[in-house]
């Protein structure tokens, strides 16, 4: 559920994706892209299941050669074998007038169409092969996103409003202007997309930048002129911290203003690393503003010089692997449970008071306290735990605490 009380959602009407609802007030949506080589349909439909498994609830594939093209009916058909039920969008760059037309299956089994204005060709071929793509999605019954992205700016609008800059009695510096011609950019192109016959309520609009405090200007003259709903993300965000903080901080500055319908965090992962990270980020940002649950939150105090063992993080980290694997278990049959707050504290400073907070909190013993482990449930000192085995009682503590919090679906409350 979303918090009522986060921030004044900005109005924007609502698109539905195959019956996934962005914007007009509905739960933020998590999306993100997949990887591979969108040619092999195998590596391709596998990693959409993955990324859905892990929560993404709209997956976007690039769509950049008639092979890919070729590729889609097959990889949406395995997605479906696989048991996600994700719509899947194409992302266009270049050539999409041309493959959509020339591959009606794909058309047909793509969930939405991403279109980037700056990409679409140059000069007079700018607005034939964007309203050619706006065509087919009419035909097709599909919803677009007009993505504009700073590393592929429309050049025709941003040198435009350099001329109109340059003619001014006192110029506005180069970075306001290029904010301004993203926006123009989104703008000009949903009025586009209208005039061609897209109905209002089939249009989501992005403008991505990879800078934070860009992301935040665009964004918001974005949200002050029109009532689309919006897809945010920092776009080239980075590797690892940089690109996972980066990200937080410019979808949460935007969130809290009631900014965004749908969310993606564009990290690159390391090699061989797991796509999926960046939905997990994506869900932890949206939770961490308290806006969705998706997991069960774990509070744990940082440790100092009062826990010289490393007991404390172990456990911190057991607790943490343990909810989020029983959580494909624990969706299913114990609904709410992603609301479950628990807290694994170091020692009697601060262990006790933020136990009570918690749902179910435990606080470990510190330097030179007795070896003992008070269990909090519901603010009240429940139980004390010692010896060997602590990890599995608290384990087995949650594990009751979820079936009486959260009854299985079909018991008696
Ligand atoms: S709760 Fe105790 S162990 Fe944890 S950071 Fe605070 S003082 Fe240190």
């Amino acid at each position: 559920m979303e918090s009522p009380g986060f921030g004044a959602r900005r109005r924007s009407v609502a698109v539905s994706v195959e019956g996934v609802i962005v914007g007009g007030g509905h739960p933020i949506v998590v999306q993100s892209m997949t990887n591979t080589d969108t040619a092999d349909a195998d590596a391709t439909a596998l990693q959409v299941a993955r990324l859905a498994h892990a929560g993404s609830e709209l997956v976007r594939i690039t769509v950049n050669t008639e092979a890919a093209a070729a590729a889609v009916p097959e990889i949406v058909r395995k997605v479906r074998g696989l048991g996600a039920a994700v719509p899947i969008v194409g992302d266009f760059h270049y050539n999409g007038h041309k493959l959509l037309s020339d591959y009606p299956e794909a058309a047909r089994a793509l969930a939405k169409y991403r279109i980037n204005p700056g990409n679409v060709g140059p000069g007079r071929h700018h607005d034939d092969h964007f309203s050619a793509i706006v065509r087919v999605a009419i035909e097709n019954g599909k919803p677009v996103r007009i993505g504009v992205n700073w590393g592929s700016l429309d050049q025709a609008v941003l040198a435009e409003l350099m001329d109109a800059n340059g003619r001014r009695a006192e110029p506005r510096d180069a970075r306001d202007v290029m904010i301004e011609a993203m926006v123009e950019s989104a703008i000009r192109s949903a009025e586009l997309a209208e005039a061609t016959g897209l109905a209002h309520d089939r249009i989501v609009l992005s403008a991505k930048v990879s800078g934070v405090r860009d992301l935040i200007d665009v964004y918001r003259r974005l949200a002050a002129r029109c009532d689309y709903p919006l897809h945010l993300g920092l776009t080239e965000a980075g590797m690892g911290m940089k690109g996972i903080v980066a990200s937080s901080a410019g979808l949460s500055l935007l969130l809290a203003e009631g900014i965004g319908d749908t969310i993606r965090v564009s990290i690159t992962p390391e090699p061989g690393g797991d796509r999926t990270e960046e939905v997990a980020v994506a869900q932890q940002v949206l939770q961490s503003l308290g806006i969705r649950s998706f997991m069960p939150q774990v509070s744990s105090c940082p440790g100092c010089g009062r826990t010289t063992s490393v007991y404390f993080q172990e456990l911190a980290r057991d607790v943490q692997t343990y909810l989020r694997d029983q959580m494909p278990l624990w969706r299913e049959r114990h609904p709410g449970v992603e609301e479950l707050r628990v807290a694994v504290m170091g020692c009697v400073v601060n262990g006790p008071g933020e136990s009570k907070h918690a749902d179910v909190g435990i606080s470990l013993p510190g330097t030179f306290e007795d070896p003992v482990a008070p269990v909090f449930i519901d603010g009240a000192l429940d139980r004390t735990l010692r010896g060997d085995h602590i990890a599995e009682e608290f384990k087995a503590i949650l594990d009751s605490y979820v079936e009486r919090r959260f009854p299985a679906v079909g018991a008696a409350r």
